[in-house]
């Protein structure tokens, strides 16, 4: 027998043993995963002709039910991560709390998840498996379980809609075909509980309900503003993953928003919240950098981490600056030593990658040379790779009322300007300081490096 009909067999046969799913056939949907992501088709046959359970699940099947195209193709399955591993040779186990396979092709990374079970039948103590925290946190979410167990592990309803490929049908076991359809978000089971489990869903919420424009239920709000705190648990470097996601979606201002009326903006940006920094022209920016962020996903231009940090701490790191210059540290170390404060401070709560951060030094530094202008130095400031970034940021800056006489309207007209009049821009800025090239270039004398060698 052909091992396709011998797994819509078993699909039939499992619809049996789980009388509780509602089937949508084929006929009445139009998730037509194939057309869209031929390697999630490839995921999940090779899975099935090695004879396991596999499954489209999650934003790929709730996105397409809304009209919208999917962002990535989730896959769950009743195989085993050593199992899934032996399958694919472009495949990565990742994840210690949460373990699954990403498998790659190309660019396009498929996540296959193995079925995730009740931690009650758990049995053993095995704590790569199960383990919770006295407060009810989920440290490992490793125990293997069925598909209807699975369904009721996922989020929310909207999130927890299975597609077998076998016969095009959707597999609804919580009512998340109706939720996705009327836009509600729904968390499944005792919502309390499972925030407690897992922080991390509060963010979730939030950013669904600001980008999918989904309403909560009363029961899946209400415990968000008690609980924020909880996210004081979750490890920083997965508080900053969640956080690009949710200031990258395309929903950003919406996003903030919420942040801010559910009182979890503090778990994640302690120090550029109105309560921590009143100054409205920071929180101008911030609301500002939001529109912008999500008008450049709309017209599908790259968005950095490195810029979104650098407006979200820029009234922090001000406030610091002027308080060690107000103390007598000259401007350059007390910009230093401010961006040196200013990143130890938010690291305890979310991480900042390397590769952020050097930008990010970056943008905040060259705010100090874009007021210097003479000889070489506008020149060499607008060939720095951070230049874009660093003018955007001063132009939300000046936006927000900051006063900087005239800097931005300057640097607009130099970026523009051919080579003539960008010379006679220069020299209206006068000569630099004493030293012709500036004293930051210029050389010690001999005579004071041979004695500093020889002390
Ligand atoms: P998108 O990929 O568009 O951001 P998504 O719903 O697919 O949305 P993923 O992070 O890709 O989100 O997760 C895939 C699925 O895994 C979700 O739809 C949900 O069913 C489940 N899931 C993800 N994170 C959690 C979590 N913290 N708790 C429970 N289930 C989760
Ligand atoms: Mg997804």
């Amino acid at each position: 027998m052909p091992k396709r009909l011998i797994s819509k067999i078993r699909g039939l046969i499992s619809d049996q043993q789980t009388p509780k799913a509602r089937i949508i056939s084929s006929s009445d949907h139009d998730f037509r995963p194939a057309d869209l992501s031929p390697s999630a088709i490839t995921v999940i046959e090779t899975l099935t002709d090695a004879g396991h359970e596999a499954y489209l699940v999650g934003g790929c099947i709730r996105d397409s039910l809304l009209g919208k195209t999917p962002k990535d193709f989730d896959v769950a399955t009743s195989a085993h991560p050593e199992e899934i591993k032996a399958l694919f040779r472009n495949c990565r186990l990742i994840g210690k709390r949460f373990r699954l396979a990403h498998v790659r092709f190309g660019r396009e990374i498929i996540e296959v998840a193995t079925f995730r079970g009740c931690h009650s039948k758990a049995g053993s103590n095995d704590k790569h498996q199960s383990s919770q925290s006295e407060a009810g946190l989920l440290l490992r979410d490793n125990v293997f379980g069925t598909l209807e167990e699975d369904a009721l592990r996922r989020d929310f309803t909207a999130n927890a809609l299975y597609y077998r490929h076998s016969d095009g049908a959707i597999l609804d076991y919580v009512n998340g075909y109706e939720d996705a359809t009327t836009k509600t978000l729904r968390l499944i089971g005792n919502p309390e509980q499972r925030y407690k489990e897992d922080p991390v869903r509060m963010l979730r919420a939030i950013r669904f309900a600001a980008k999918l424009e989904f309403s909560m239920t009363k029961e899946t709000e209400a415990p968000i503003i008690e609980h924020a705190e909880l996210l004081g648990h979750i490890p920083p470097a997965r508080l900053f993953e969640e956080i690009q996601k949710l200031f990258l979606s395309g929903a950003a201002e919406s996003v903030w928003q919420l942040l801010l009326k559910y009182d979890i903006a503090p778990w994640l940006f302690p120090n550029s919240t109105p309560d921590r920094n009143p100054d409205e022209a920071h929180q101008a920016m911030i609301n500002q950098v939001m529109i912008n962020t999500d008008i450049r996903i709309a017209q599908e231009k790259p968005v950095t981490p490195a810029f979104l940090f650098a407006v979200m701490l820029w009234g922090p790191l001000a406030q610091r600056w002027e308080q060690l210059k107000s103390e007598g540290v000259p401007p350059v170390p007390a910009m230093q030593q401010a961006i040196q404060n200013t990143i130890g401070d938010q690291i305890k709560f979310t991480s900042i990658p390397k590769r952020f951060v050097i930008p990010l030094r970056e943008i905040w530094e060259l705010q100090i040379k874009l007021p210097q202008r003479a000889g070489k130095r506008a020149n060499r400031t607008l060939e720095h790779p951070r230049f874009r970034a660093a003018y955007d940021l001063l132009l939300l800056r000046e936006s927000a009322g900051e006063s900087t006489p005239g800097l931005g309207e300057w640097w607009t007209q130099y970026q523009e300007a051919d080579a003539e009049t960008r010379r006679e821009m220069v020299e209206q800025q006068g000569k630099p300081p004493r030293g012709g090239k500036g004293r930051g270039r210029r050389r010690r004398p001999r005579r004071y490096n041979n004695q500093a060698n020889r002390s």
